[in-house]
This record gives structure tokens, C-alpha cells and sequence, in this order.
């Protein structure tokens, strides 16, 4: 084990936390008390049924819906709570989603390039690194419906790297790929995550996407944690019958 480091040392700070989440939609509480880390260079996963809050989490932490209650921190400072707040495009803070989100009408060089709007970067140095990076250098010029769909996936994840997000929120960015594609692209996109030191948290309903992607899971349900710990331990100990029932698809 690798515990014996420095108990100030950064590799002991989250790189994102929350505390004590919330959120209500008329009325009704759709996330409740949600706290989590994800660590330095891991992949934390969000895991539970349609329904129980996992997307309303990833926006509050990106910034795009506000709390009703909690805090959020990035690297051990808050960068949220229920007066202050940091806008979104200041979070370091990438976010992708099931559907890419590519701009249609625009090149793949031009979408990668749109991730770096607002920063004083030279976006063609930029782009063409993260297009090496994605192995897309030869699609620079593309339009989006000339990609397939895993293409696709790769330009959306170069343009949340554009600005070197130190987190990246996915929010069940493989649900559209094509069974046969999949599990190379999910090895993939973590490879190239690890490499840029971004910290992951997976949303996802997929036990099996969880436990092959995930060093650390959350188990949600009805807007609450239930459980979290190794994919391993929560596999083999569910916290009760309804966690139990939700794994039992896995064999
Ligand atoms: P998940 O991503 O786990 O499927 P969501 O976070 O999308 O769940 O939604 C959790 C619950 O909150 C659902 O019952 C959903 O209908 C409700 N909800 C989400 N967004 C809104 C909204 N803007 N207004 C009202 N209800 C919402
Ligand atoms: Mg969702």
C-alpha cells in the first residue's frame, strides 16, 4: 500500500470534492447530502438507475445549475458554496456528455478550437496537439457527418482537454458508441485522461461500464449515496437487495 505519504502532500487532496450537495425541483429533492471525491489521476464513477440525480450532480459541480445546498471544492478551495460562486468557464472544470455536442457546421479543427475561446492560448498549436493526441491529426479539416461515431467522441474529448480541465465530468459519454467500439474507446479515452493528469468522474447507469472503468464507485439512488468504496468490495458486499438486484446483470 501507498499510504505513508506526507499527510500534507498534494496527492492526499481531492482533486474535486463535494459536501453535502442539494438540490430540489418543485419542491421535490433530487439530490440529497451528495459528498464525493475524486483523487488525483483517478476515475471516480457515479453509478445508479435512470432518474436518481447522477446528471443534476455533474451540472452543479460544473456550474450550469446551482445548489440549494453544499459546497464544492477543487483541489482542497471551494469554489462554490450558497454565496460564493465561480462561474463555470473559470472551474477548470471539462465536461462531456452522450451526445458529442459537435458544432455541425463547423471543422473538427474549429470545434476543438471553440474549448479554447476566451484563453490566451495560440489555439493552432493547441488544436494540433490535442488532435495528435486524440489520433485525428489527419481529420483536421472534417466536418463532423464525415466522422464516424467514435471519431466523433475523440474530437468532443480534444475540445473539453482544449483548455486542461483539471477534472473531467462525463456524463455516460459511451451510451451512443456502437457495442463493437466501445471498450476501445473507453480505454482509450482514459489513457489519454491519465496522461493529461485530469481527474475523472463517470456518470454512468452501466454496472459493467463501472466496473471496468472505475478505481473508486458511488452508488446512487433516489438522490442519495448508498454506498461507495472499491468496484471489487461494493460488487462482492452490496449495501442491501435493491444494490444486489442492480449488480445482477454482471456475471
Ligand atoms: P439521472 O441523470 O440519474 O437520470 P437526473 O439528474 O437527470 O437523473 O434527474 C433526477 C430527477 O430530477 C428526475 O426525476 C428528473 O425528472 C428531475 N429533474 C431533473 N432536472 C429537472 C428540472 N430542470 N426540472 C424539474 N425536474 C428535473
Ligand atoms: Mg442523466
Amino acid at each position: 500500500m501507498q499510504q505513508q505519504t506526507a499527510p500534507f502532500s498534494s496527492k492526499d487532496v481531492p482533486r474535486l470534492e463535494t459536501r453535502d450537495l442539494c438540490r430540489s425541483f418543485e419542491g421535490r429533492r433530487v439530490v440529497e447530502n451528495v459528498s464525493l471525491k475524486v483523487m488525483p489521476g483517478q476515475v471516480t464513477c457515479l453509478l445508479g438507475p435512470s432518474g436518481c440525480g447522477k446528471s443534476t450532480t455533474l451540472r452543479m459541480i460544473a456550474g450550469v445549475e446551482m445548489q440549494d445546498g453544499g459546497e464544492i471544492l477543487v483541489d482542497g478551495q471551494v469554489i462554490c458554496d450558497t454565496i460564493f460562486r465561480i462561474p463555470p468557464e473559470r472551474r477548470r472544470i471539462g465536461l462531456m456528455f452522450q451526445d458529442f455536442a459537435l458544432f455541425p457546421h463547423l471543422s473538427v479543427a474549429a470545434n476543438v478550437a471553440f474549448g479554447l475561446k476566451g484563453l490566451k492560448v495560440d489555439p493552432r498549436r493547441r488544436v494540433g496537439e490535442l488532435l495528435e493526441k486524440v489520433g485525428l491529426s489527419d481529420k483536421i479539416d472534417a466536418y463532423p457527418h464525415e466522422l464516424s461515431g467514435g471519431e466523433q467522441q475523440r474530437v468532443a474529448l480534444a475540445r473539453a482537454l482544449a483548455p486542461r480541465p483539471r477534472i473531467m465530468l462525463m456524463d455516460e459519454p459511451f451510451s451512443g458508441l456502437d457495442n463493437r467500439l466501445r471498450d476501445g474507446i473507453r480505454d482509450e479515452t482514459l489513457e489519454i485522461l491519465k496522461a493529461e493528469d485530469t481527474a475523472v468522474l463517470l456518470v454512468t447507469h452501466e454496472p459493467e461500464e463501472a466496473m471496468r472503468m472505475a478505481d473508486e464507485i458511488a452508488l446512487m439512488r433516489g438522490g442519495r449515496i448508498v454506498q461507495q468504496g472499491a468496484p471489487y468490495n461494493i460488487y462482492k458486499s452490496p449495501v442491501d437487495k435493491a444494490a444486489v438486484a442492480f449488480f445482477s446483470d454482471i456475471n
